[in-house]
């Protein structure tokens, strides 16, 4: 199945009571062959209304930061753990995220990204559970042969200084760490090692 098949799949999608109370499903956009896929939690307001991740005041400083690695949308794939807006933007619901579980993995399965950077804290949570963003944000994890880089979420850097300042620093590893990936392919131990010559940590 292509990208675009799925996503008009998702477009249609009733699993959950978010189907009920959202203008617009966000099943996410840019390039379906990415190398590079983010996630982030949900859509918010302005997300709702345009039917696009990450057009809001958050969405800004993420392309900010995208261009600061001298790549832009096109070149990327964003998505988020759950489709559709959790109303006044309270956090998705365990069932909510798990009604849009398969629909992610699905995205992931034909995008085959080299990186996935999660966005905060839910975003991590779904993927590496019992992990502590403070603490482990800007460290490459390589599970089940994916490779993750969590790192703070946009939204939560623009009101705290000392988070953005985290966040700029990590996005500058990026590069490094797809360099890593692309010398050493998917072989655990080698990789984990190199990441941690080069400071990236694990
Ligand atoms: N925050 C998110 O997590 N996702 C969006 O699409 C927008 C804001």
């Amino acid at each position: 199945m292509s990208l675009e098949d799925l996503n008009n799949q998702i477009l249609k999608c009733e699993k959950c009571a978010l189907a009920k109370t959202r203008t617009n499903v966000v099943p996410g956009e840019g390039s379906s062959h990415a190398e590079i896929m983010f996630i982030g939690e949900g859509p918010g307001k302005n997300e709702d209304e345009q039917g696009r991740p990450f057009v809001g005041a958050a969405g800004k400083l993420l392309d900010k930061l995208i261009e600061s690695i001298g790549l832009t949308r096109k070149d990327i794939y964003i998505a988020n753990i759950v489709k559709c807006r959790p109303p006044q933007n309270r956090d998705p619901l365990p069932n909510e995220v798990e009604a849009c579980r398969l629909w992610l993995d699905r995205q992931i399965e034909i995008i085959k990204p080299k990186l996935i950077v999660l966005l905060g804290r839910h975003s991590m949570d779904r993927f590496l559970p019992n992990q502590k963003i403070s603490f482990d944000h800007g460290k490459p994890k390589r599970h089940k042969g994916q490779v993750y880089f969590p790192i703070y979420h946009p939204a939560a850097a623009l009101y705290r200084n000392n988070l953005l300042e985290d966040l700029e620093k990590d996005f500058k590893k990026i590069p490094k760490v797809l360099e890593i990936i692309d010398k050493d392919g998917v072989e655990e131990e080698k990789s984990e090692e190199k990441m941690e010559q080069v400071g990236l940590g694990i």
